[in-house]
């Protein structure tokens, strides 16, 4: 191995081995490897070479010291040898500092300065310097021995153990002597131990240290551990027990405690009543001598079991009369209502492209919230110097009171129109993250696609979650999108910035399965919300005769409704209120339903009764499929019943399985692998078992049997198998991701 290729592999204990027998190979010779001794003449040939004419103003052995300095590196070596010895540079006053330190590679020292960058002295010693060098070394060494010995005696003397031994005997005197000798021999500038400094014995005499020396140097057998005779570990102990010659010590006895003079007093001090105790033991005396019963001195009983479960039975809610039930006919009673139009969407884009902002004044514009509030909003948004956001709080608030549990408050993420009731499905807030949007996604009848179209900032968006959004959506079944170009404000309402955009979104939406007639580009500024309400009066924008976004949220048709197929709806929220100890909420997937019936909950399989229910807020006797509803239930136990769970007709109930087939498409490779689940709120660990087919993404024949791995863009039917029983069931939408990305996105089967 060349001595280049050693220093690429430097092994630190190699090294410091190495080093410690480096006086000896010094002293053996200096003898080149054949290997550097071919690079010493190649490299001696190219340097001469390079010099050209100059090449006579040094030396071979310079040349070659150079080159051993530079590790062959030919351009150094030449720049080295012009600057020091051709044409040196003019001398500077300062004299240059000899070498002071060395550096080791491989065993070999090499000087840290005289070549460039250093203080200019000769690259290298020569062998004459090396030797004398050497026995200077060797002097100083012994010197430092010397009093690391002379240290030892009088450590010995102090000490509480026999050194002798230690030194002698452990394994591990060789290394410590060989890194004593090596700190002695190289820590050039630091003082070794020299008798000079005062002793253990001379700082004990000090007043300072009150330890005499009878005390450190005499101490009671028994209480010192013998260091050279460590303790078995307990590890150790019951695999083969105790030494028999050793005798069982308390953990105490093994070390003397400094305060051992104290110990009677230390002890007398927690044997007593503190002052405190006394104080409270007389006010409770004070106390309890008022009463007409003295408390009774015993130990106070902990309660019998039967009051427990008396209690516990307490605190369970009572088993109501099971709710009346009308008995009505839902669909025709739905058919008959003059209800509106009931719509959900959901509001997606890259992060900070404005989507809450944009609903929040949507909001305030509509007068659902009041200026009061957003003013409010405002002041403690200045607080934190982002006045900015005060809007986009707007939704955030209703997510907070939620979280508290207090009160039932959706009217902040709902609104109306002359012709339909919305709901806005999963308020962004700062919960920007895609579990969130799926669950949104599967229940939105449509989507705002919100782009910044600031500098830079919708490219940046574009590259980021705008793409991976609207494909979500498209998975999870959304098929009507109005795309919000948003913060048009900010580029003077350009309309070539706004066709821009919309040429671009238009065909990666269409590459999604979108289609152009369900897809509709408003330019707006959610900020000051022009074209979301109100047409804006900017004249910069009057190139804009379209809808505004209101109006093209108004002329979405909702999807169709499942009414005829039996009740199913995922839970979105667990929560309970002062009148109704257990109530959900969620959006009604399929069927009907109507107060009384009982429900049940999968996948724990508990049965709850509907005690009553809101629909869009208002009390309502039944709800149907597309609903947005509060269920108050009674007769379960809450525990049954989580977040993205379903609850479903008894009659029909939907099935929990272990395992389902999807027909998927994929994002990014699929092969046998862990996933997570996603449906609506539910997330459930699961892997993909085996790829039963690929599919041709048109027609869904069949066009590869058993392939081993699925490529992005690839429609497959793979089979999953989960962790759990989930309650799935075919015609349901689940998305697929692993490690933090979406991988796939799909119907079951
Ligand atoms: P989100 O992460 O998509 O919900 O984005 P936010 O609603 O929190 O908005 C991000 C930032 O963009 C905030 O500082 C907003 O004030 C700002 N912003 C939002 N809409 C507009 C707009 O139309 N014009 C301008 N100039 N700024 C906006």
């Amino acid at each position: 191995m060349s001595r280049h290729q050693a220093v690429r592999n430097l092994d630190y204990e190699e090294v410091l081995d190495e080093y410690d027998g480096y006086e000896e190979e010094e002293e053996e010779g200096d003898e080149l490897s054949s290997e550097d001794k071919a690079l010493m003449a190649q490299g001696t040939a190219e340097v001469q070479t390079a010099l050209g004419v100059e090449a006579s103003k040094v030396t071979t052995k310079q040349i070659e010291e150079a080159l051993w300095h530079y590790y062959y590196d030919i351009d150094k070596t030449v720049t080295y040898l012009v600057s020091k010895f051709i044409s040196p540079p003019e001398k500077t006053p300062k004299a240059p500092k000899a070498p002071k330190a060395t550096q080791t590679t491989n065993g070999k020292p090499r000087p840290l300065v005289g070549l460039l960058g250093g203080s200019g002295s000769p690259p290298k010693m020569s062998k004459l310097q090396k030797l004398a060098a050497a026995r200077k070394k060797k002097a100083e060494e012994k010197s430092a021995q010397e009093a690391m010995e002379q240290t030892r005696t009088k450590m010995t003397e102090l000490s509480v153990n026999d050194t002798s031994r230690a030194k002698e005997n452990s394994p591990l005197a060789g290394a410590f002597g060989k890194r004593l000798k090596t700190s002695a021999s190289t820590a050039e500038g630091r003082n070794p131990l020299t008798p000079a400094e005062p002793s253990r014995t001379e700082l004990s005499q000090q007043p300072l240290v009150e330890i005499s020396n009878e005390q450190v140097t005499a101490p009671e057998p028994k209480l010192v551990p013998d260091p050279e005779k460590a303790q078995p570990s307990s590890f150790a102990q019951t695999l083969f027990g105790y030494p028999s010659d050793t005798p069982r010590r308390k953990r105490t006895e093994l070390y003397p405690l400094p305060y051992a003079d104290f110990a009677p007093s230390v002890l007398d001090a927690f044997s007593k009543p503190s002052p405190d105790d006394v104080v409270l033991a007389a006010q409770a005396k004070v106390a309890t001598a008022g009463k007409k019963t003295a408390v009774p001195q015993t130990k106070k009983k902990g309660p019998s079991a039967d009051a427990v479960a008396g209690e516990v039975k307490g605190l369970k809610i009572e088993d109501a009369p099971l709710p009346k039930s009308k008995n009505l006919d839902v669909l025709s009673e739905f058919e008959k209502s003059e209800r509106k139009k009931t719509a959900s969407f959901v509001v997606v884009g890259h992060v900070d492209a404005g989507k809450s902002t944009m609903m929040g004044r949507l909001l305030l514009d509509l007068g659902v919230i009041d200026q009061r509030t957003v003013e409010k909003l405002r002041q403690e948004a200045e607080k934190i110097g982002k006045t900015s956001f005060a809007l986009a709080w707007v939704l955030d608030q209703r997510s907070e009171e939620r979280a508290r549990g207090v009160t039932i408050d959706i009217a902040t993420n709902r609104f109306e129109t002359e012709t339909t009731a919305f709901t806005i499905l999963d308020a962004p807030g700062h919960r920007d993250f895609i579990p969130n949007m799926i669950a949104g996604a599967s229940q939105a009848d449509f989507a705002i696609l919100v782009i910044d179209a600031g500098p830079g900032a919708f490219e940046s968006g574009l590259r980021g979650q705008t793409k991976e959004h609207a494909l979500l959506i498209r998975s999870m079944g959304v098929s009507r999108i109005i795309v919000a170009i948003n913060k048009l404000d900010t580029v003077e309402w350009l309309q070539e910035r706004f066709d821009e955009i919309r040429h671009q979104v238009s065909g990666f939406l269409s590459t999604t399965g979108f289609q152009a007639k369900n897809t509709t580009f408003v330019p707006v500024s959610g900020l000051n919300g022009d074209n979301l309400v109100r047409k804006s009066s900017d004249p910069a924008v009057s190139w804009y005769t379209g809808a505004t976004l209101l109006e093209e949220l108004d002329n979405s048709e909702p999807n169709k409704r499942a009414l005829a197929k039996p009740f199913r709806m995922t839970i979105s929220e667990v929560f309970r209120s002062q009148q109704n100890p257990l109530s959900i909420s969620g959006r009604i997937d399929a069927g009907s339903m109507q107060m009384g019936d009982a429900i049940l909950v999968q996948p724990s399989g508990e049965k709850a009764y509907v005690k009553s229910l809101l629909v869009d807020e208002a009390p309502s006797d039944w709800a149907v499929a597309g609903q947005n509803v509060v269920i108050n239930l009674s007769n379960i136990d809450p525990m049954h019943v989580r977040v993205g769970d379903i609850v479903c007709d008894p009659a029909k109930p939907i099935p929990c399985v272990e395992s389902f087939t999807l027909k998927a498409l994929a994002f990014d490779f699929l092969m046998p692998m862990q996933v997570d689940v996603h449906r609506g709120r539910l997330h459930a660990a699961g892997k993909i078992e085996s790829i039963s087919a690929l599919l041709d993404k048109v027609t869904g024949s069949v066009t590869k049997k058993k392939p081993k791995i699925v490529k992005p863009g690839m429609v497959a039917r793979i089979v999953v198998k989960l962790g759990l029983r989930v309650p799935l069931e075919a015609g349901q939408r689940v998305v697929l991701r692993s490690g933090g990305e979406t991988v796939a996105a799909g119907l079951l089967e």
